[in-house]
């Protein structure tokens, strides 16, 4: 313990096993910090987030970790003491939308930056070191402070000169004061022989024991193995592992494009409010930018999703539809996501925040004609989009208001 103490204040470590630096940024318990964040009033209180359905508890805040309640259990097991904490049942969409606000930060700091998951994300720090005018601990701890500042959403960060090793440094980050954690050359071998093999990314159970079996305790005992012993025992991901331990850079930073899942367009409106035309009005501005991004990427959507969010108790009616003919035409995705609207639609609710959801993507181009489209429409259609977006494109976002959908193309 005092050893790690002295490591901690040893914060400048000038990292130089590789010549890469990397850090990974991972959100602070991220479901509840995003329910403290729009409901501040939670914040320094014990909060547990639960699993869709209300069964587990699946995020912790401090404080309800101090409760003794543990990560993953069902609610009907919680004691009278763990009851203190406030249960809340998990938004995911409020969770998507305030990871690409976490991400939109960390994208504005680096060039590279891999989403690892909702609330993680690998920033190539590589160079900006000079850039800022700042050593890897004090740059690590600008993006904590921009972060905060920007989204209110406090965040742990590992850095060092490989994926792993930044993986594992953002562990021992969340442990200690200040949130930064540094695995440079002056550390790594204290920290691999105080990390067992279960620490260490990618290590399962099958592979704990096999490693285990051989007397390979540590990741210190790892790195001293041979690469053809890896080879023989573990297979190529084996040496991939030691190297990347050893601080170099075996997986780099991928920064390049996968189709996504889905595209969320959601937001909260600026008064709360039960207005029918209003809510149409914003869904319409999501719907063109969720067809927008649809285009850029070249695909086109089957399911189409609504999503309405109470003022009072953040409470989210959600439905959703899959049409047989994809589509990526404002005019059609309107349509159907009205009607998805009148469904949950109550004007006696009052409203905060409303949101598109497109997702089963496919290719737009190259498409199979659907057997009763009328391809005369499509082709007009396809060229109405062409000539929005090259309009947008020339003279700025949002030029062209969607009040399109009692149009002749339809
Ligand atoms: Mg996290």
């Amino acid at each position: 313990m005092k050893e790690e103490l002295e490591f901690n204040q040893n914060a400048f470590d000038n990292i130089d096993m590789g010549k890469s630096i990397i850090a990974l940024v991972d959100c602070d318990s991220f479901f509840v910090s995003c329910e403290q964040k729009v409901n501040p009033e939670l914040k320094g209180k014990p909060v547990c987030v639960l699993s869709g359905h209300g069964q587990c508890v699946i995020s912790r805040s401090k404080e309800a970790k101090k409760l003794g309640i543990p990560m993953g259990i069902p609610t009907f097991k919680l004691t009278k003491e763990m009851k203190k904490a406030t249960l809340i049942a998990a938004s995911q969409d409020l969770y998507s939308e305030i990871s690409n606000q976490v991400m939109a930060v960390l994208k504005s700091l680096s060039p590279k930056v891999e989403i690892y998951s909702i609330d993680e994300a690998f920033v190539d720090l590589t160079g900006l070191s000079r850039l800022y005018k700042k050593n890897y601990y004090e740059l690590a701890q600008m993006i904590r402070e921009l972060v905060l500042k920007k989204v209110d959403i406090p965040v742990s960060i590992g850095v060092s000169s490989s994926k792993s090793l930044a993986k594992l440094a953002s562990d021992k980050a969340k442990n200690i004061q200040g949130g930064v954690f540094l695995i440079g050359a002056g550390k790594l071998n204290y920290v691999l022989k105080n990390t067992s093999i279960d620490e260490i990314w990618g290590i399962g159970r099958n592979l704990s024991k096999l490693l285990r079996q051989n007397g390979i305790l540590t990741a210190y005992e790892l790195v001293q193995k041979s690469d053809s012993w890896l080879d023989k025992q573990v297979g190529i991901r084996g040496i991939e592992m030691k190297h990347e331990l050893l601080g170099e850079m075996v997986s780099v930073v991928d920064d390049s494009f996968k189709i996504p899942k889905s595209i969320q367009k959601t937001s909260a409106f600026g008064i709360f409010t039960s207005d029918i035309e209003f809510i149409k009005n914003q869904l319409n501005y999501h719907i063109h930018s969720a067809c927008k991004k649809m285009r850029r990427l070249d695909l086109k959507c089957s399911g189409i999703g609504v999503m309405l969010r109470t003022k009072i108790e953040f409470k989210v009616y959600y439905e959703k539809i899959t049409i047989p003919s994809p589509t990526c035409y404002e005019w059609e995705i309107s349509d159907i996501v009205f009607s998805l609207l009148e469904k949950i639609y109550n004007p006696n609710i009052i409203y905060r925040s409303s949101g598109v959801i497109l997702d089963e993507f496919s290719p737009n181009s190259g498409e199979q004609m659907f057997l009763f489209s009328d391809s005369e429409k499509k082709q007009k259609s396809e060229r109405l989009a062409q000539c929005i977006d090259k309009l947008e494109n020339k003279f700025g976002k949002n030029i062209i208001q969607t009040g399109f959908i009692k149009s002749d193309f339809r």
